[in-house]
C-alpha cells in the first residue's frame, strides 16, 4: 500500500513510543523510536538508541525517517528548529511545542489566548518569591519553568528559601532565567481534555476526563468525567480546542485542568503528546490517543474519538515489587480479572515508577472502577 512509504521517528524511549507502535503497524506505517537505552521501554519494542540532547544523533536519527515525533518535551528546540530548516517534518512544531517546554512560556501564551490560568508570577529571586506567597495567603506553588514531570519540579512553600536550591541552580545557568510561582489553588478536582490536531487543522477531541493523583503522580483516570456541574465539562472542552488552535498543536495534546469549589475552570498544564489521561483510549475509544497522534503526525484523516462503551477506567500500575516477582504478578492479574486489560510496559520495576496500567470498560462508572482498582491491586 502507499502508506508504507511513511516512516515515523519518535524520540524518547518510554511507554508513550512504545504504545504508538501498535497503531502504526496497523496503519501500514513504519515507526522507529529513539530511545536513550537499550533497554528502555519502547528500545524493546522498536530500534535506535542515542541522546536526545546531542544534536548530531538528533539529525542522523531523522535522516532514516519522514518525520519526527516525541515521547517527551525535553528535546531542545535549536535540534527541532534546525531540523525543519533542513526540511524535516516535525510534528508538534517547535513553535508549538516550546509551551509544553517551558511552563512560563505555556502560562503567557494561555493569558494571551483568554484562557483562564491561575494567578502567577515569574520571578528571579527569593524577594519577588516571598511577595507573592505574602500577597497570595501565606502559601503558593513554585515550579521550574523546564524539566519537571510527575510532580519533580514542583513544591508547595511558604518561604521563599524553601526552593532557595532551585535558585541557586539558575543563577548558575549561563541562561539565567525564572521560576514559576502561582497561587496553591484549591480545587475539587482535576480534569484533562484531549484533543488531536492534524497539520490541516482537522480536529478530535475525547470527552473530558477526571484525572485522580496521588504523590503528584496520576493513580486513576475516569472516562468521560462524572459531571457535577453541567457547564463545567462543556467549559473544559472549549478550552482544550482553543489552546489546540490557539498553539498550532500537531499531534495529540492534553491540557491538564483544576475544577474549583465554584464550579470553574482554570488550567494548570499542557502537554503535547499522548499522555497518561487518555491511556483508557486504548480500549474505551473507537480511535486510541496513540492512533490518532500517529494518524496526525503522519497527515492521515483523524479517526472517531467516541467511546465504545459508556466508561472506561484506567488505573496505573506502579513499581514496588522486585522484577522476579512481577510476571507472577501478571499471571495472577491476567488469570483473576478476565475483563480488565492490563498493560505492561516492561521497564525496570522502581518503587513509585509507572511500570504499567489496567483499563476495565463497560456500563457504569463506578462498577467499572471498582473493577480496575482490584485488578491493579494485584501489584500491590
Ligand atoms: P508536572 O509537570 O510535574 O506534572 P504540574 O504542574 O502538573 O507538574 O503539577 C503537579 C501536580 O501538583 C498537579 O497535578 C496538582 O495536583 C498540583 N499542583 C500544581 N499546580 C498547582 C496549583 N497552582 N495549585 C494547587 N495544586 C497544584
Amino acid at each position: 500500500m502507499a502508506n508504507d512509504s511513511i516512516k515515523i521517528g519518535v524520540i524518547g524511549g518510554g511507554q508513550l513510543a512504545r504504545m504508538m507502535v501498535p497503531p502504526a503497524i496497523h496503519l501500514g506505517l513504519r515507526i522507529s523510536v529513539l530511545a536513550e537505552a537499550a533497554g528502555m521501554s519502547a528500545a524493546r519494542a522498536a530500534d535506535a538508541v542515542g541522546d536526545y540532547r546531542d544534536p548530531e544523533t538528533v539529525y542522523a536519527f531523522a535522516e532514516t525517517v519522514d518525520v519526527i515525533t516525541f515521547d517527551h518535551e525535553h528535546v531542545p528546540g535549536e535540534i527541532l528548529r534546525e531540523l525543519e530548516a533542513r526540511g524535516k517534518q516535525v510534528h508538534p512544531r517547535p513553535d508549538a511545542l516550546q509551551f509544553a517546554q517551558d511552563k512560563i512560556l505555556m502560562r503567557e501564551k494561555l493569558e494571551e489566548l483568554g484562557v483562564p490560568v491561575p494567578a502567577w508570577a515569574k520571578v528571579a529571586d527569593e524577594a519577588a518569591l516571598q511577595n507573592f506567597i505574602d500577597a497570595h495567603g501565606g502559601r503558593a506553588v513554585v515550579k521550574t519553568a523546564r524539566g519537571g514531570y510527575d510532580g519533580k519540579g514542583v513544591r508547595v512553600v511558604s518561604e521563599a528559601a524553601e526552593v532557595r536550591d532551585w535558585f541557586t541552580a539558575l543563577a548558575e545557568d549561563a541562561r539565567g532565567g525564572f521560576l514559576l510561582v502561582e497561587e496553591l489553588v484549591d480545587f475539587v478536582r482535576e480534569l484533562s481534555q484531549l484533543v488531536a490536531r492534524r497539520p490541516s487543522g482537522e480536529i478530535r477531541t475525547w470527552p473530558v476526563v477526571e484525572t485522580i493523583q496521588r504523590d503528584g503522580v496520576c493513580a486513576e483516570v475516569l472516562a468521560p468525567a462524572p459531571v457535577q456541574h453541567a457547564s463545567t465539562l462543556d467549559e473544559a472542552a472549549e478550552i482544550g480546542l482553543k489552546v489546540a488552535e490557539g498553539t498550532g498543536v500537531t499531534g495529540v495534546l492534553a491540557v491538564e485542568m483544576f475544577e474549583t469549589r465554584d464550579g470553574r475552570v482554570l488550567v494548570n498544564e499542557l502537554a503535547m503528546r499522548p499522555h497518561n489521561s487518555g491511556h483508557f483510549s486504548i480500549e474505551g475509544s473507537v480511535t486510541s490517543q496513540f492512533e490518532n497522534h500517529i494518524r496526525a503526525v503522519a497527515d492521515l484523516p483523524l479517526g472517531d474519538t467516541s467511546m465504545t462503551r459508556p466508561a472506561a477506567v484506567m488505573v496505573n500500575v506502579l513499581g514496588g515489587p522486585s522484577e522476579g516477582t512481577m510476571l507472577a504478578r501478571y499471571q495472577q492479574a491476567l488469570a483473576e480479572h478476565p475483563a480488565a486489560k492490563v498493560h505492561s510496559y516492561d521497564k525496570q520495576s522502581r518503587p513509585g515508577r509507572k511500570v504499567g496500567h489496567v483499563t476495565v470498560t463497560g456500563a457504569d462508572l463506578e462498577t467499572v472502577r471498582a473493577a480496575a482498582v482490584a485488578a491493579a491491586a494485584v501489584f500491590e
